[in-house]
């Protein structure tokens, strides 16, 4: 028997955020593994399916359990939040086939796209996205804060929206203020910010302010933040949030 390997994205909360092919995936799987808390979004299925749960940091290992259980013939799906090639498991699986066992290449493995964050983030805003964007993880864990602040640099310098993830966590709550501090410098202070919590979900937050205002970041590890283009802009509303967008057409630059 051939076991399988597909890689899933749960989208970034509220269930009918992620698609029908994953949760096609998800039914049809003989074993799911994952973080605990991604692993605890999956409706149980009557069918005994296996569940291989596991901490957040070790997701090398938990990428060659679910090869080395494909490997046995198991149909495995391994299991992201947003989408699996953002910054999440869908790397790690294919890191760890590059290294790994050479029969790892012959197996099926998929991957099965999801609403990734930035895109529930922007699409609650308005639509922030709507001119040219990039998206910088500020986790320094897998690279180092120099690459992080060049990436930064050049972003401010090409006048994209960015999309910040991993903005701050208990161990690196003073990234965020780094990233914006070096953002100030080289951008106008009336540059918008968004934060959204829990985008996708029904504890969702929206926030939206400047680069200029000096309020303390507001952000966790649950977190989207988007830092708006020259082009963006704010519509006010009366006792409703404001609305963000980024025009389509933009002035030829300078
Ligand atoms: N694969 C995920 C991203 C993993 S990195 C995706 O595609 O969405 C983890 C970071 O994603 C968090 O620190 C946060 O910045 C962002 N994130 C994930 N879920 C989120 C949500 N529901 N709302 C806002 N940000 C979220």
């Amino acid at each position: 028997m051939t076991g399988s390997l597909t890689v899933v994205g749960l989208g970034p909360g509220a269930p009918e955020l992620t698609t029908p092919a994953v949760s096609m995936a998800l039914r049809e799987a003989t074993d799911l593994v994952g973080y605990d808390t991604y692993l605890a979004r999956v409706p149980e299925t009557e069918t005994g399916q296996r569940r291989h749960s596991s901490g957040n940091r070790v997701e090398t290992e938990r990428a060659r359990q679910a090869l080395q259980l494909a490997a046995e013939g198991r149909s495995v799906a391994l299991i992201s939040s947003g989408d699996p090639g953002v910054f999440a498991m869908a790397a790690a699986v294919f890191e760890a086939i590059e290294k790994g066992d050479a029969a790892w290449r012959a197996l099926d493995v998929r991957v099965q796209p999801g609403v990734t964050a930035m895109l529930a983030a922007a699409a609650h805003a308005g639509a922030p996205l709507g001119g040219d964007f990039c998206a910088i993880s500020l986790s320094d864990n897998l690279k180092a804060w120099a690459t992080i602040e060049q990436r930064l640099e050049a972003a401010a310098r090409g006048d994209f929206v960015i999309a910040l993830y991993n903005p701050a966590s208990r161990a690196r709550p003073e990234q965020l203020g780094r990233a914006l501090e070096l953002l100030r410098q080289r951008k106008a202070p009336e540059t918008v910010v968004v934060y959204v919590r829990a985008a996708g979900t029904s504890e969702m937050k929206l926030s939206v302010t400047t680069l200029g205002a000096t309020d303390q970041p507001d952000a966790d590890m649950r977190t989207l933040v988007v830092v708006g283009s020259s082009a963006t802009r704010i519509i006010p509303r009366d006792g409703a949030p404001p609305w963000v967008y980024t025009p389509r057409s933009e002035e030829a630059r300078a």
